[in-house]
């Protein structure tokens, strides 16, 4: 049994992570829950998993939550709500959901208290991958992937060090332009970017899978999560997202992780870990899905892996500055003030604008994301 604090609870990974536990009774104990800004689906999940603690964004609306659930759970708000549940006594391990960087603080404390930590929020690794990896090392707790391709790749690996990988190579669906000439990506609504062909997910992760800024992150993500340098990590366009990716080991052999996509097999993994758990949730009839293909991503219509690349390689603060600048660029699109194309110019602008801190320390990261925020806004309004 593991007792999981789930950080994200009322979105995209927080509900599939809920399935998984329901499926997982005798497995899983959801022992606390924090969401955002959802107090009613917040509610409903705490009434049926009876955690012990929750957390929601906005303090005002505690009593109204203790109101219904009554004195057998706590709860807590804000950033210091994230902070009791992540250091939670009684937590095995602890899944970060939430979207944005909100999370990066909790995942350390969580880190530093001892517990495991999964990891859907990419931003973490992005923006503080050495730090994160380090303190885990240095407090000898797990940093678990839960999105699918790093899964895919920890699952590949099954313990081989870094000196055995020749690249890792992470699959992309291509989003729903990969076919789109260039010339009309200055159309591009915001009601067709966030139609993906493969995957259900938030809204930032889809406009980024769209922009193919997700796979840029994952590029810096798999960089620190599996200790190789950018240079060793590939991306390939798969546009079935049924393989999820791949490690090309030293000898030329590959291996790769396969099945239909639900973000349910990922989060289940992350939480069962060592063990492979029976599910039945997820099955894979390869006859019926024909044909896998392979294509090389084109970074003329899609800027952003160079982009990602170069924040990777060059390292220090600068990965945080591409992820800041692009939230408010992905913002900013939603809301119509900047177009498709505008996302990467502002990313670009933004990152070409920044002097790069090396090796920083935690609040030097922090300085250089608020920097990229204010940087990007002062972008749009110009
Ligand atoms: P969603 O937008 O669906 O959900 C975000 C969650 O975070 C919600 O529960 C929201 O609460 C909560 N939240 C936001 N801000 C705060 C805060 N300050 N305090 C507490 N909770 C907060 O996002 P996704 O689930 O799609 O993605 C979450 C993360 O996982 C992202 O980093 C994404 O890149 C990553 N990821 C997602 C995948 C997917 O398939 N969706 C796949 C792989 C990675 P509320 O709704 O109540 O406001």
């Amino acid at each position: 049994m593991k007792n999981v604090v789930l950080l994200g609870s009322t979105g995209s990974i927080g509900t599939s992570t809920l399935k998984v536990a329901g499926d997982l009774p005798d497995r899983i104990r959801l022992v606390g829950l924090a969401a955002g800004n959802n107090v009613d689906l917040l509610i409903e999940q705490a009434r049926r998993h009876e955690p012990a603690v929750v957390s929601i964004g906005d303090p005002a609306k505690c009593a109204a939550i203790s109101d219904v659930l009554g004195t057998r759970t706590r709860v807590y708000s804000g950033a210091e709500g994230l902070l009791k549940l992540a250091t939670l006594p009684e937590a095995d391990i602890v899944l970060i959901a939430i979207v944005g960087t909100a999370g990066l603080q909790p995942a350390l404390a969580a880190i530093r208290a001892g517990k495991d930590i999964a990891i859907a929020s990419k931003e973490i690794l992005v923006m503080a991958g050495e730090t994160v990896m380090s303190e885990a090392r240095k407090h000898g707790v797990r940093v678990l992937a839960v999105d699918s391709e790093h899964s895919a790749i920890f699952q590949c690996l099954d313990g081989k060090p870094s000196s055995s990988v020749r690249r890792l190579i992470l699959t992309a669906s291509g989003g729903p332009f990969r076919t789109t000439p260039k010339s009309e990506f200055g159309s591009i609504t915001v009601e067709r970017a966030l139609k993906h062909p493969s995957w259900v997910m938030g809204r930032k992760i889809t406009i980024d899978s769209a922009t193919l800024f997700n796979k840029g992150l994952e590029m810096i993500e798999a960089r620190w999560l599996f200790d190789v340098e950018m240079d060793r990590v590939a991306v390939t366009v798969h546009p079935q997202s049924v393989v999820h990716s791949m490690v090309e080991f030293v000898d030329g052999s590959m291996l790769a992780q396969m099945s239909t996509p639900d973000m349910c097999l990922p989060i289940q993994y992350a939480l069962t870990y060592p063990d492979r758990v029976s599910s039945q949730r997820v099955q894979t009839d390869l006859a019926r899905l024909g044909n896998l293909t392979f294509e090389d991503p084109d970074p003329d219509r899609f800027p952003a892996l160079t982009l990602a690349r170069r924040a990777g390689d060059v390292g220090g603060t600068l990965p945080a500055v591409l992820n800041a600048a692009n939230e408010v660029a992905v913002d900013g699109f939603i809301a119509g003030k900047v177009s498709f194309t505008g996302i990467w110019e502002l990313v670009a602008s933004v990152m070409d604008h920044h002097e790069i801190v090396q090796q920083p320390s935690l609040d030097q990261i922090l300085q250089a994301d608020a920097w990229a925020r204010a940087e990007s806004a002062r972008f749009i309004r110009e």
